[in-house]
């Protein structure tokens, strides 16, 4: 008699095991869902479709240049499309600079760039941590790619450095003065162009700074496939072991609002 009257409590207390089980699940579920998109964020923002990105460098890159699988490309070539895309009138001094760097973020001409996921900055003596847009999209590209090349060949896990970016007229004449190589005309004038050291990368596990011939080898591959893709041009530079890389703007970007542009016609 006992047993029979105890059925419905028992079966009443199944149910809410089993509810309760249900409810652990859906929260399991929507904790990993959570999860994923709280890891992946970075990833999504980065592969957001972009006309940039979208945009055929080989065929509309402003100016043309042809495919190429080496990475010596001449000074000349990328002052052309450093003054054609970059700044028009260089920074003189560092006084001009701070004085007109805040408006120039405002109008998003330049964008300053720092650590990420993909790279680190050294300590920038010479010049200051800021590019145009193009660039700075080209540079988290080549930190995309250089991390999934990585991932596939189950190296390591590194991080790039950058060791110099935007440099002022002054700068760029003190570097020329202590270092014969460094050329008085450069294209790191006009915020388009970056170097990015082969010599030490970042071991993101052991958060150490070493030499790796894997990083070296697999930054060269990343960076020869968006030669040939004409997002780029670039050059081993060895005196400083990096590379110095300037970007290939896809389109004309004459119509931006770029104070450096028009307010300083000599
Ligand atoms: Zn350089």
């Amino acid at each position: 008699m006992e047993r029979v009257q105890d059925m419905p409590q028992k079966k009443q207390k199944q149910k809410r095991v089993s509810i309760n089980f249900l409810f652990f699940t859906i929260e399991v579920l929507i904790l990993m869902l959570i999860g994923f998109i709280f890891f992946n964020v970075d990833e999504i923002k980065i592969f957001k479709p972009k006309e940039f990105t979208e945009c055929d460098h080989v065929h509309f890159a402003s100016p043309s240049i042809s495919p190429s699988s080496k990475l010596n490309d001449p000074n000349e070539i990328h002052l052309i499309h450093a003054q054609k895309n970059g700044l028009k009138f260089p920074f003189v001094t560092n006084v001009e600079f701070d004085s007109e760097i805040d408006s120039l973020k405002r109008k998003s001409v330049l964008l300053e760039v720092t650590d990420n996921k993909f790279y680190q900055l050294k300590s920038l003596y010479n010049s200051k941590p800021y590019l145009i847009p193009e660039a700075v999209d080209m540079l988290n590209e080549i930190g995309y790619r250089f991390q999934r090349k990585l991932k596939e060949k189950k190296y390591n896990n590194y991080r790039f450095r950058i060791t110099s970016l935007l440099r002022t007229e002054e700068t760029q004449n003190k570097l020329s003065h202590f270092n014969h190589n460094a050329t008085l005309h450069s294209a790191h004038l006009y915020g388009t162009t970056v170097d990015i050291s082969y010599k030490n990368f970042i071991n993101t596990k052991k958060d150490t700074i070493e030499s790796s011939y894997e990083a070296v080898q697999t930054l060269t591959k990343v960076l020869v496939e968006m030669r040939e893709e004409c997002k780029f041009l670039a050059v081993r530079e060895r005196h400083q072991s990096c590379f110095h890389i300037t970007v290939v703007v896809c389109q004309p970007i004459a119509e931006k609002n770029n104070h450096h542009f028009y307010s300083k016609v000599k």
